[in-house]
């Protein structure tokens, strides 16, 4: 039989391929992104009641109604925006998930979509699976930073969306307002929509402020906002997030949604709406994953890797040019066998792989975790 593959250059993701590799070794696992940690037992209990209390069946399609209305009061809160949570906001099984339904509830065979580059792996493979044409716009590091008529040259007559992420994965990078309005006035009058990825938008640092596109009118109209309760409540393997786009988007958002997964988790549902009650879990966390950005940085302080500035996500990138030239991949793999510490090489994020001799590592673990993780990179 023959196979067409509708992603003939695409293999197992990097998370899977560094994650694999650091539990085969026995190694610290800085390399995919997510907390080792537990979430709050309060949280946790409360899944259990709702399980209890029979919340075991399919969810409404959207998500129940209760998340629904938190969501829109927190965001109003926060960003200024008032949102209808009947008809804006959907819940589902986790950003990833939602990412690939934005896309593929608007990209047509042959649309051109904008990929700002280093970005999140599963753009490009969710674009090309529906037939669209991945644009990639590369940065350079160490600033990373957006010449918006740059990519301005990039639109056509085809182009049908464009992706940003802010806090950045795996940068680290923030957008700022001049950013937002940059990009604001270059989409008036186009039919081009955003997918802008915040699920990150609480792991942000140094006072900065998250310049969500739900601060932004002119700009929402076209967008389609990726949310995450697994960054937020470190619970990455409940696989749970939501996506806010106004209606007549979400409307065809629902459409591809419905069939894709139908609805998402329900226990976790009616545990989050009821958890988010307290806002201070939420609010603590730039404290909270500032200082192990910062416990982190120190532990390096003394390894011949030079720090690129962070400040959001749970990401940290290091130059490590002065110790090798050898491929990002090869260096992560030998840092996971030779040294016992496992990292995601930055040539991932691109479509080119081009590699700058940067990798990424993880600090969402305990502070113990991130200083043995330092002493061990002392040696390379
Ligand atoms: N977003 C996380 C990261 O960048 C992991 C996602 C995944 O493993 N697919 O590491």
């Amino acid at each position: 039989m023959q196979i067409e593959s509708k992603l003939p250059h695409v293999g197992t993701t990097i998370f899977t391929v560094m994650s694999g590799l650091a539990t085969q070794c026995g190694a610290i696992n800085l390399s995919q992104g997510f907390p080792n940690f537990n979430p709050d037992d309060r949280l946790q209990k409360l899944v259990y009641d709702h399980m209890q209390r029979g919340h075991n069946q399919y969810s409404p399609m959207p998500g129940i109604l209760p998340l629904r209305e938190r969501i829109a009061a927190k965001m109003e809160d926060l960003y200024g925006r008032p949102l209808n949570p009947e008809t804006e906001i959907t819940i589902t099984a986790g950003g990833t998930q939602a990412i690939f339904c934005v896309i593929a509830a608007f990209v047509h065979p042959g649309d051109e979509v904008i990929l700002i580059e280093p970005c999140y792996d599963s753009y490009r493979p969710s674009v090309e699976t529906v037939g669209g044409k991945a644009v990639p716009y590369a940065l350079t590091a160490p600033d990373y930073k957006i010449d918006w008529t740059e990519v301005g040259r990039l639109i056509t007559p085809k182009t049908r969306m464009l992706c940003i992420n802010t806090p950045n994965n795996p940068t680290g990078t923030l957008l700022r307002e001049a950013d937002m309005l940059a990009l604001e006035k270059l989409l008036h009058n186009t039919n081009i929509l955003v997918m802008s990825d915040e699920v990150y938008e609480h792991l942000i640092y140094d006072g900065e402020q998250h310049a969500s596109a739900l601060r932004y009118p002119a700009l929402y109209e076209r967008s389609l906002c990726i949310y995450s309760f697994g960054k937020t409540y470190h619970n990455t393997g409940w696989k749970t997030g939501y996506c806010i786009a106004p209606p007549e988007l979400s409307k065809e958002f629902r459409k591809v949604h419905q069939f894709n997964v139908f609805s998402a988790n329900h226990p976790m549902q009616a545990a989050f709406a009821d958890f988010m009650e307290d806002k201070e879990a939420y609010l603590d966390l730039p404290r909270f994953y500032q200082r192990k950005r910062d416990v982190f940085q120190k532990a390096m302080e003394n390894t011949r890797f030079k720090a690129i500035t962070c400040l959001g996500t749970y990401f940290q990138l290091y130059d490590y040019s002065a110790i090798s030239d050898e491929p990002d991949l090869d260096f992560c793999k030998r840092l996971t066998t030779e040294f016992g510490v496992a990292a995601i090489p930055v040539s991932s994020f691109f479509s080119d792989r081009r590699d700058d001799k940067v990798v990424r590592f993880c600090f969402a673990k305990s502070e113990d975790v991130l200083k043995q993780a330092g002493q061990l990179l002392e040696r390379v």
